[in-house]
């Protein structure tokens, strides 16, 4: 049997860009979508493969038509069973979209909700408002979705934590059977970056912390179970293609600025939308020649509430859980028979704890 991998397609079109966003997509380049998918139809074919999960992912993948998704399922090799997910946006996710996204083959939907409040959607320069966040979860459901997931976004400008407590509270009511809760992040060069007055009303990291343990707390209580440090489900709706990931499995990524982690191996397409639709094949530039180590499944493995398995440090076991007793003591993180397992504490402070974790690795 092959290889099961998943495979990752970046769809790099919005209507317009978020003040925060700095993933690559342009805006305004509708016209170019038709010559994107089949290029991307094209390099699918070339690599070949048999995939057992697909995420559409942007940009904004609703910005495709559902003949178009179907053109590019119809150039993979899918296996049965396969979950197939599509990021989509409030404001360009009709119910027609939505009907002709599920008869495509899509089976899971990914809202990029962010927040159910207005104004946090407003300063995020998001071009939907909350009743269309909503609506976009109705008319999924009504078109046959029952996978469904929302972002949210914590530690945005005057937020309150009630505010966030609120939106998880409503995101449950309204069926959303996944959450990934992701804290804004200034990246440099975007119009956010610029804006001194918002962003001196951005949370401090005491504030945000409270916030995000408030947060956890509350999915747990609305029984979101929490499986990474950003991502929480309800029961059997973790999402498959980015477990991958986490547990350094296979993946191919199709489209500029996507990456691929296969045999072995790590790299990443150019941000080059025109050079993808011109070239015979996708250039692909090595980042990564030797992945997957165990200081890297170490890192990866601890952002997961299933944690890191020592039997697979083979002779620094030992010296890994030496190390993780004193962190234990302090909340950060549990020692479970074999395994070593962040509490949500320690999620906050998981860059510290793998770098400590880290050292022991590198002792002779
Ligand atoms: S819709 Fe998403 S990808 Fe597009 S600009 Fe906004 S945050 Fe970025």
């Amino acid at each position: 049997m092959n290889k099961l991998i998943g495979l990752y397609i970046h769809i790099p079109f919005c209507r317009r860009k978020c003040v925060y966003c700095d993933f690559y997509s342009l805006a305004g380049k509708d016209d170019i979508i038709d010559e994107y998918v089949k290029a991307v139809a094209k390099n699918i074919r070339l690599a070949g493969g048999t995939f057992d999960t697909v995420y559409f992912g942007g940009g904004t993948p609703s910005l495709l038509s559902g003949r178009q998704i179907s053109d590019i399922l119809s150039a993979a090799d899918i296996a049965e069973g396969a979950e197939i997910s599509a990021e989509i946006n409030p404001d360009s996710a009709d119910p027609d979209k939505l009907r002709d996204f599920k008869a495509a083959g899509i089976n899971r939907i990914s809202i990029g909700i962010q927040s159910l409040d207005d104004s946090e959607l407003a300063f995020l320069g998001r071009l939907h408002n909350s009743a269309q966040a909503k609506n976009a979860i109705l008319s999924s459901r009504k078109a046959g979705f029952d996978n469904i997931s929302a972002d949210l976004m914590l530690g945005l400008p005057y937020q309150r934590t009630e505010t966030v407590v609120e939106n998880i509270a409503r995101l449950s009511e309204l069926g959303v059977r996944h959450i990934s809760a992701y804290m804004l992040k200034i990246e440099g060069g975007t119009p956010l970056s610029e804006n001194q007055e918002l962003i001196s009303h951005i949370a401090d990291e005491e504030f945000s912390a409270d916030m995000y343990l408030e947060a956890v707390n509350c999915l747990e209580r609305n029984g979101y179970k929490q499986y990474e440090i950003s991502n929480f489900a309800k029961e059997g709706y973790e999402c498959r293609h980015n477990m991958k990931y986490w547990r350094c499995e296979d993946y191919l990524g199709i489209g500029p600025s996507a990456h691929s982690c296969m045999d072995g191996k790590r790299f990443a397409v150019p941000k080059d939308i025109w050079g993808f639709i011109n070239s015979e094949k996708q250039e692909e530039v090595i980042t990564d020649d030797a992945p997957c180590g165990i200081s890297e499944r170490l890192m990866l493995a601890l952002r997961l509430s299933e944690g890191f398995l020592l039997s697979r440090a083979g002779e620094y076991a030992d010296r890994l859980r030496a190390a993780a007793v004193p962190m234990e003591k302090h909340g950060l993180l549990k020692i479970n028979g074999n395994r070593i397992i962040l509490t949500p504490t320690g999620f906050l402070v998981s860059n510290e704890i793998i770098c400590r974790l880290s050292e022991v690795l590198e002792e002779r």
